[in-house]
């Protein structure tokens, strides 16, 4: 047994299978309550993601998985697992645990890709994947995601002003506010924007 049950729980199957070296597995499904408290996010305890198509995602604090910091312990024990699979896995962890309230964009992946003829990348279903592994891992801890709208103009406004820049193609990487006059770079002002749009769908904006 790989772990305990919790106490009360009732066993309603169990499935045996064989592999084909010999070893016997039962898997044993169970049901039981609990009680899961939830938590309210504040400003300071939410976090914004912003898709992207190369590194995953941007935050609203300008981290990316592509950086070292959010692997640098993990990477020694997953090098024998199923590699993008356990480090998306790895990474909703982190990220549920570290926040209670995660605001996340609603993209359809595949419109996206085609609609802007941009090369399929494989992230695009690792987005999919890690919206999906967040919501359980937030829910089981009583936390929030917040999906917002796929019309919101995440990339197009300034996060210090709230003009929106109607002309940013997808070509910008770096634009500069033509209102206020703010440097921004398009993912991280994109997190932001994303992330204070999940406050004010929470409240507590
Ligand atoms: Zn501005």
């Amino acid at each position: 047994m790989h772990r305990p049950l919790p106490q009360n729980v009732i066993i309603k199957s169990a499935t045996i299978s064989q592999t084909p070296t010999g070893k016997y597995y039962i898997a044993i499904v169970v049901q039981y309550e609990v009680q899961i408290k939830p938590i309210t996010p504040t400003v300071e305890t939410t976090i914004g993601l912003d898709y992207s198509s190369k590194a995953l995602f941007v935050d609203s604090k300008t981290n990316s998985p592509d950086y070292p910091k959010y692997y640098r312990q993990a990477e020694a024990r997953l090098k024998r697992e199923p590699r993008k699979l356990s480090k998306r896995h790895q990474l909703s962890r982190q990220i549920a645990n570290a926040y209670d309230g995660v605001a996340i964009e609603n993209l359809n992946m595949r419109g996206m890709a085609q609609g802007l003829n941009l090369a399929k990348s494989t992230n695009d279903n690792g987005f999919g994947m890690l919206k999906t592994f967040l919501a359980y891992k937030l829910a089981d801890q009583g936390k929030q995601l917040v999906i917002i709208d796929k019309w919101y103009p995440s990339s197009k406004l300034c996060h210090i002003c709230k003009h929106e820049n109607k002309e940013l193609t997808l070509a910008d990487r770096n634009w500069t506010c033509p209102h206020c006059g703010t440097e921004l770079d398009r993912d991280v002002n994109a997190a932001i924007n994303i992330k204070n749009e999940g406050c004010r769908i929470l409240g507590i904006a």
